[in-house]
Formats: structure tokens, sequence, C-alpha cells
């Protein structure tokens, strides 16, 4: 390094070359400063001016860019956002204490994945960091395309599909404590770590070097979340295991579930040596290491997620109109953050579900009950998060404060489960929180000791409270006595100069001061000397009051330092319960869920779910719980029967707007709602529980989201002909719409027949159509049933009557898309041998024809004004609403105007004219 530099510079260079993946914050008194290429990253990306100075390594004038150190909470997430880690590298000592140059250091490492601060969250949501560990397997070994029926299909995927793969996958969210890990066992794996990244939409995820090298797995989770590699200590497992019993200070794994999960193992140790590493400290509070298993819940992948839209909206990502947006209005973060995980991992036991379901039908059923609790819960605080800040170490007296009238509101809520609820899970959520013995003791010692009105800071004072420490109450008298004496002082020191208007004063850089006008100056006695010079007056110090300003800053300080100290104890003693805090934290949530999904049934008129282990779903009145909210007219409840002796394909058809939509995703929801331990939105359900859902919806419904091509369509097809089992529920909405008539006609035959013989048993599928044709399959299919949403025809309109009746009623290259994107093969050839049959017979025009005799064909757009009804533009609204166009726009997009004659032209604008009229 350049002699000429200054120490200062050294500095950064050393931390620089330690943290070169980093942008350095490097602390120059009120600033954190950078320099050179992060100083220039860092002014383009936070819109702040770059300058330059001093000189660089090679002489070169230095840019340079700082912010405000205490506007590092604004600036320091718009980094990490966009993927950046950043090194704060700090003053390790007093400035003013230091001799020679400030000693510095990095104090921790900031990224996505290790954010502690609360500034970095946007709200209650969980903030994990993912680590995925796991090794390509032998390319013989198991069988190709993982058709759980043990068929492999040919030709579907590549020897380097990344589902071979034995992964483990690990989620910490050091914010809470939360530590989770699962192994995935069979060779589908790679697309549930897809879905289970989906469910917990991690800030971060870290993957070894082999991983991070393998194109495919990488690039598709950088698509969802900033991925980093691990470090090279990280790279080999080694001793995995053994760190993970040392740092919970256990003897076997045992206990945590995943002893023999090779890759499971490594994932956690990997993430939770990373989280130390940024943040330089021992993370005490992360006490538990959860093994989960996917077979104990519902699986929603993630286009299963978006679709049905369970916590965000397809339109802009946000949870408004989404089903978690509806049931929320639980108290507290731990609540909404559980809510949110029961509706993204429902359960599949029976058993378990009905514990939930127990709960809340008692908690419904008892409406002072819910009340009380609800009102106590809202005084409780985000515990598990102040908690990860207490143990952590940079807490406030203020989180003191809070975690306080957390605990107090929690008393009440104990007390009342054990004396006042019969259902189980209720009675051991109070006994949970009774086992914390000492919750009202910790409470009352924050009590004693901590102020209310505390401020942020806990290097100045004003934290403890008056009684609890003898020592510090005397300090406090000398400070506080002297202000009598400071005020005896100015009263002498007028008396004997005879300055009326003299003043005694205190600033921070001169300390106290006497004050004299310039117009008095004469009269200033002569043992006064001065110390500073203003516009308007002289500032003068005596003897006297310089020994009285030593005694009363002395103690000042001692006060303020020992204050510190207090804190620093009350806050250890604190941290030695993380333990029962969490739990304290966890239970207090599930309560909350329960409270609220309870609150949510009774406001939204919704009855508990029956749930069986055979395969009937049988839904009376169902509706769709977002739709139910945005309809204007009122929304018409309809049925849902699916068993699987005759009615385990329903085909609904009905014209565009009719419905079939919002029918699908309605039954498909109750069932979520259900398995997550809600009540539902119908007058009765039963549910045979459903171990995934599977959701494809066509390309004409998708355009919103302006990234679907029928390639897409068909990728997301064939993995539901791949996975689906036959206790899936499989929501087909228009498949086949982006290619020609023909094609996907074919392929939706093909399909249909596929799902209904599929591993002789079929599967369960909800099946809405344009190709009415397809209804004749009931003849041919035993499991398949038709029904149509019914509508009528008044004059010219059609009204839309929204009720699901059985019955029928009355659009490529596709097939090759279909192929290469792993539709198997039985549904090609299929697809491809009805589409021959078509071509030559004609069968698909005649079938139309047939059935539309009666109707002209070139009325189909007016059929559908009466849609409009819900006004598009009226806000909120379901994807189908976002989605929906004007009838004059389909037909406008529909138009080739560059083949279109004169005549031909006049004749459309006339119909359209029609349209809007
Ligand atoms: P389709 O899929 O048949 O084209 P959608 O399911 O998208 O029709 O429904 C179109 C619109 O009709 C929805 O956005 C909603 O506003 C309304 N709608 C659907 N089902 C109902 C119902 N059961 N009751 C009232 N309105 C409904
Ligand atoms: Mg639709």
């Amino acid at each position: 390094m350049n002699n000429q530099m200054t120490p200062a510079m050294r500095q950064y260079y050393e931390a620089k070359q330690e943290y070169p993946d980093a942008l350095i914050f490097f602390r120059m008194g009120d600033f954190y400063e950078s320099f050179g290429e992060d100083a220039k990253t860092i002014a383009r990306e936070l819109e702040i001016t770059l300058t330059a100075r001093g000189k660089d390594k090679s002489g070169e004038r230095m840019p340079l860019a700082g912010i405000p150190y205490h506007a590092i909470d604004t600036y320091l997430p718009r980094l990490i956002n966009k993927g950046y880690n950043v090194a704060i590298c700090e003053q390790l000592e007093n400035p003013k204490q230091a001799k020679g140059v400030v000693k510095r250091g990095v104090v921790r490492v900031v990224t996505p994945g290790t954010a502690i601060d609360s500034s970095m969250f946007s709200d209650a949501s969980n903030n994990y960091l993912m680590a995925v560990a796991g090794r390509e397997s032998g390319k013989s070994g198991k069988g190709g395309n993982g058709d759980k029926n043990g068929k492999s299909g040919k030709g579907g995927k590549s020897d380097k599909n990344p589902g071979e793969m034995e992964l483990g996958v690990s989620f910490l969210d050091i914010s809470t404590g939360e530590f989770l890990t699962t192994q995935f066992r069979d060779s589908e794996n790679f697309e549930k770590l897809m879905s289970e990244l989906a469910r917990m939409h991690p800030a971060e995820c870290i993957l070894p070097p082999s991983l991070y090298g393998n194109p495919e797995l990488a690039g598709r989770l950088r698509d969802q979340t900033i991925v980093h590699e691990f470090a090279p200590e990280l790279s080999e497992p080694g001793e995995a295991g053994e760190m993970l019993k040392k740092h919970f200070g256990i003897t076997t794994l045992e206990g945590m579930g995943c002893e023999n999960l090779e890759f499971a193992v490594y994932s956690a140790w990997a993430a939770l040596e990373y989280a130390k590493t940024t943040q330089m400290r021992d993370l005490a509070h992360i006490n538990t290491l959860r093994t989960y298993s996917n077979s104990e819940f519902m699986v929603l992948d993630a286009i299963t997620l978006r679709n049905l839209e369970i916590v965000k909206n397809v339109r802009d990502g946000g949870n408004e109109n989404s089903l978690f947006k509806v049931l929320d209005s639980t108290k507290t973060p731990m609540g909404s953050r559980a809510l949110k995980k029961w509706l993204l991992k429902p359960l599949l036991s029976v058993e378990l579900i009905n514990r939930r379901l127990d709960a809340v039908e008692e908690l419904a059923g008892d409406a002072l009950l819910r009340y009380d609790i609800r009102d106590w819960l809202s005084e409780v605080r985000d515990i598990e998060r102040l908690v990860g800040r207490i143990v952590y170490g940079n807490s406030n007296a203020r989180d003191l404060v809070a975690l306080k009238k957390s605990l107090t509101a929690v008393v009440p809520v104990r007390d009342c489960l054990l004396e006042k609820t019969d259902s189980k899970l209720l009675e051991e959520i109070g006994k949970e929180l009774a086992a914390f013995s000492e919750l009202e003791t910790l409470a009352e010692l924050i009590e004693k000791g901590i102020a209310d009105e505390a401020p942020l800071t806990v290097r100045e004072g004003g934290m403890i409270k008056k009684g609890y420490n003898e020592e510090l109450d005397e300090l406090r008298d000398i400070a506080s006595n002297s202000k009598q004496w400071i005020a005896a002082f100015q009263q002498k020191e007028r008396e004997k100069s005879g300055i009326k208007s003299l003043k005694v004063g205190y600033n921070k850089v001169f300390g106290y001061y006497i004050e004299v006008t310039n117009a008095n100056r004469a009269q200033v006695p002569e043992d006064y000397i001065r110390k500073q010079t203003m516009t308007n007056a002289e500032r003068f110090f005596t003897p006297e009051l310089k020994e009285k300003e030593s005694l009363i800053l002395s103690a000042n300080e001692k006060a303020v330092a020992l204050e510190y100290e207090i804190f620093t104890k009350i806050t250890k003693t604190v941290a030695g319960y993380s333990r029962e805090l969490q739990q304290t934290a966890e239970s207090t949530g599930t309560l909350d869920v329960l409270a609220n999904l309870a609150e949510a049934s009774e406001n939204n008129n919704y009855v508990r779910p029956q749930l069986t282990e055979d395969c009937k779903i049988l839904i009376r009145d169902g509706r769709h719980p977002v739709v139910e909210n945005t309809v204007p007219g009122g929304f018409v409840p309809n049925d849902t029967e699916m068993d699987c002796k005759e009615k385990q394909f329903l085909l609904v058809t009905g014209p565009n707007m009719a419905g079939k939509s919002t029918y699908m995703r309605q039954s498909a929801l109750i069932a979520i709602m259900a398995q997550a331990g809600s009540f539902v939105p119908a007058s009765h359900a039963s549910i045979g529980t459903v171990d995934q859902v599977f959701t494809r919806i066509g390309a004409f419904d998708d355009l919103a989201s302006g990234q679907s091509t029928f390639m897409v369509e068909m990728v997301e097809l064939a993995n539901i002909l791949n996975n689906a089992s036959s206790k899936s529920l499989v929501l087909l909405d228009e498949i086949g719409r982006g290619t020609s008539t023909y094609d996907g006609y074919s392929i939706a035959k093909a399909v249909v027949e596929y799902l209904h013989n599929r591993g002789k048993v079929g599967v369960r599928a909800l099946f809405a159509t344009h190709y009415h044709q397809l209804t004749a399959l009931e003849e041919k299919l035993k499991r398949v049933k038709n029904y149509h949403i019914a509508v009528k025809e008044e004059g010219h309109e059609l009204v839309f009557l929204r009720k699901i009746v059985p019955g029928a009623t009355d659009r490529s290259y596709g097939i090759q898309v279909a192929r290469l994107a792993g539709v198997p093969e039985k549904v090609i050839d299929r697809a491809n041998e009805i589409l021959k049959e078509l071509e030559r017979e004609n069968l698909l025009e005649e079938a139309e024809e047939g059935e539309n005799g009666k109707r002209k064909k070139g009325k189909a757009a007016t059929r559908y004004t009466q849609m409009l009804l819900f006004d598009p533009g009226s806000g909120g609204g379901t994807q189908a609403q976002a989605n929906r166009q004007s009838p004059v726009e389909v037909a406008l997009k529909k138009l080739n105007v560059d083949d279109m004659t004169p005549l031909e032209a006049m004749n459309k604008l006339h119909e359209l004219k029609k349209l809007l009229g």
C-alpha cells in the first residue's frame, strides 16, 4: 500500500480487502463514508452527491460519497434491497480518548437475508435466509421423469434435468430466531425446492459452489431471490452436524429430527455460519432447529400460489385482494406471520386440522371470550423480533418497555385460556404460556428498572427509573442539586457585579459560562476569565464555576455510564429467557391466528368444514372468499360435488365471463382454507383432504401478467400431468387456448383422457373449457361429469345467472410445443391422432355447427355485453376482473386490418359501434 495514504485510508483498504464483495460504510465522525468504486456505486444507487478528495492508491483524486450516520436506516435498506451487501466499519474507540488515529473495524456485514434492523422490514413478514445444499445424484440410478406411478415417459426431460438431485434446504430468520430445515427425498425435489421458495419467499439464498455453478438451478433461484455463493469455508459439509450440536449445546440431532438428513444438516449449518459471520457474533437467540417434512403439508407450487392469489395478487404482487388479506385481521406480527404460514402450508392430517378447527369453533362461538383475547392481544408487540434484538445486543430501552407491555398483556390471556377454554389446542397454548413461570417477574423487573418514556439512544441516560439504583439516584442528585447551586451562583454574581441581565448558562462545547451583554461590559468583575466572544455578549468563567462544572459533568457522566451498565444488565437477564420468550411469542401467534380465523368466520358467514380421508368433496353454496366481497350485485353461491366414482372430473363449460374460473378457484380455495384450519365460505363443506393443488390458467386469462406464452402453458401442464396424484386437485382453466383450435382442442381432449385414466383411479380435476365439443367425453369416460354455468338469453343480450348446473352447453403448432415442454408422449401421440382425424373429417367444424346451428357466428361478441354489469374500473376485483377487456377491445384485437376490404372495414366499424351501444 501506498505510504502517502492517510492512516484512515489504510484502514479503509484493509476493510475492503477483507470484504471485497461488500460495499464499505466507513464511519468518520458523523458520517458513513465510502470511497472509490464503492462511492460511485453508492452515489448512483442512492442518488446522492459524489465528491472527490485526497489521493487514492495510484495518486488520483479519490471519489467520495457519504451519508449522515443517523440516516443509515433510510439508506441501508435501499442498498440491501437492490442486492448489495454492506460491511459496516465502525470507530471502535471514542475519538476523544483515542491516541493517534481512531481504531476502526467491520462490526457486521448486512445482507438481504441476515437483516435484523427493524428499518429493513416493510411489514411483519418473516425475513428468511435460505441455504441449499445437495449433490447431483448419478445419472443412471433413478427413473427418468419422476412419474409417481412408476411409468417413465420417454423423451420427456433431458439428462441434465436439475430434478435429479438430493437437496437439503434450510430457512433462517435471524430477526425472529426461527430456523427450519428439510430434505427432499425423491426425484421431483427440484420442483419441490421451487415451491418451498415460493412459499417462504426468502430475501436471500446461498448455494455451495457445486450448485452455484449449475446454471439451471441457480438461474431459477435468481429469478426469485438474491443468490450468493457459500463462503469457501462452508463449501464442504465437514463437521456440519458437530458444529450444529455445539451451537445448540446438544449431543445429538435426533431430537431435532435431522440426525440422518445429510443435506438438511449441511444447509442448516451453512445458514447458521453465514449468519454468524455476517453478524460477527454468537446468535444465541437461534436456539432450536425444526425439521419439517413436506409430507405434512399440502403442496402449493409457485404457479398455484400465484393463480389462486393466496398471499399476493396477480396484478401488482401486493396483498390486496389476496386470500390472506381477506382473512387477516390478526392483532400481532407473530399472528400475521403465522396466518401466512398456515395458508401457505395447509395441513394433511385430519386430526391436526380438527385441532385447529375445534379451537376456531370455540372462539367463534364465544364472542365475549374472543373479544377479550383479541383486545389483550392488540397490546402485544413483535416479541420475536424484540427478543432477537435484545439477545443480539442492539436493543434500546423502548424495546424493553415494549416487551414489558407485551408480557403484561399475555398474563390475562394465559389465565383466561387456562380457566375458560375447552378445546385441546387452546388449552395447550394456555399451558405453554403458563410454562414460562418467570413471565411476571421479568415484566416486573423491566417495570421497576426502565422508564416508560425512554429515549432511543442508550448512551445518553434517561432510561433507568428513579429508585431502582441508589448510586444512580445519588449521582443524579448531585446533578440536579447543582441546578439550585447554579441559580444561587447566578444570583450572587448579579449582586456582586450589579449586572441585572447577567446569566449563567451551559452549552455542550464550552460547558458552563457567565454571559454578560456588551452593554454591561464595563461592569465585568476582574476575576472573570474570558471564555468566548459573541456578537452581542461576552462569556466568562470563574475558578469557582469551573470547579463546580467538573463536579457536575463528572456526576452526569458517571450517571450516564451507570445507566448504560444497568440497562445492559437488565437486557442480559431478559436475554437469558430468550427460549421462553420465543415460545411465548409462538404460542401467542398461534392463538392470534385462531382468534383471527374465528373472527373472520363470524364476519364473513363461514362454516366449519368436515375433513375426511376419502376423495369426496361436497360443498354446498360455496363462495369465492375474495370475489364475494368485490361483486357489486351480490355473489351467487354454487355447489361443488366430487367423488372418485362418477364425478371425479368436472368438465365446466359456459360462455366467456360466465364464472367458470371463479367457480373452479373457489372450490380449490375452500379446500385450502379448510386444511389450513379455517372455516369456509359455504353453507356446508366436506373435504376429502387434498395433497396438492395444481392449477393451470389458460393463456387468455394470463394476459395481464404479460408473460404467457403457449410454451409456458405447456410446461405447466407437463408438470401437472407428471406429478398429480389421486389425492390431488387439479384446476385446468382453458387449456390449449394459446394455440389453434385443432391443436388446442386435441391437447385438451388428450389431457382429459390422460388424467381420467391416470393410475387407474384417476385424478380429481375441474376443467373449464370453451371447447364445448369436449362434453361428448362424458359418454365415453365414466368419471367425467359435465356441468355448465347457466345463462339466459333475453333478446340479444345474455344474462349471466352464475349458477352451475349439471349437463353440457353449447380454438396454433401447439402439439409440437407441448412435446418440447415435456408433456407425456402418450398425450402427444393421442393429440396427434385426434388432430389427424379432425383434419381429415373436419369433425370439429361440424360439431360446432351442429350445436351452434341456430346461432349466427359473427354474433359471438354481442352476447357478452351483460358482463359489464361489473364495472372493470371500480377498483379491487379479481384477476379475471383485472384482465377483463371490453368486448370492443376484444373484437378490435382480433381484427386483421391489412386483410380487410374497405367494405368489410365499414361493416366491421358498424358492428363495433353496435357493440358499444
Ligand atoms: P369465466 O371464467 O367463465 O370467463 P370468470 O370466472 O372470470 O368467468 O367470471 C367473470 C366475472 O363474473 C368475475 O370477475 C365476477 O365478477 C363475476 N362472477 C363470477 N362468478 C360469480 C358468482 N358466482 N356470482 C357473482 N358474480 C360472479
Ligand atoms: Mg375464465
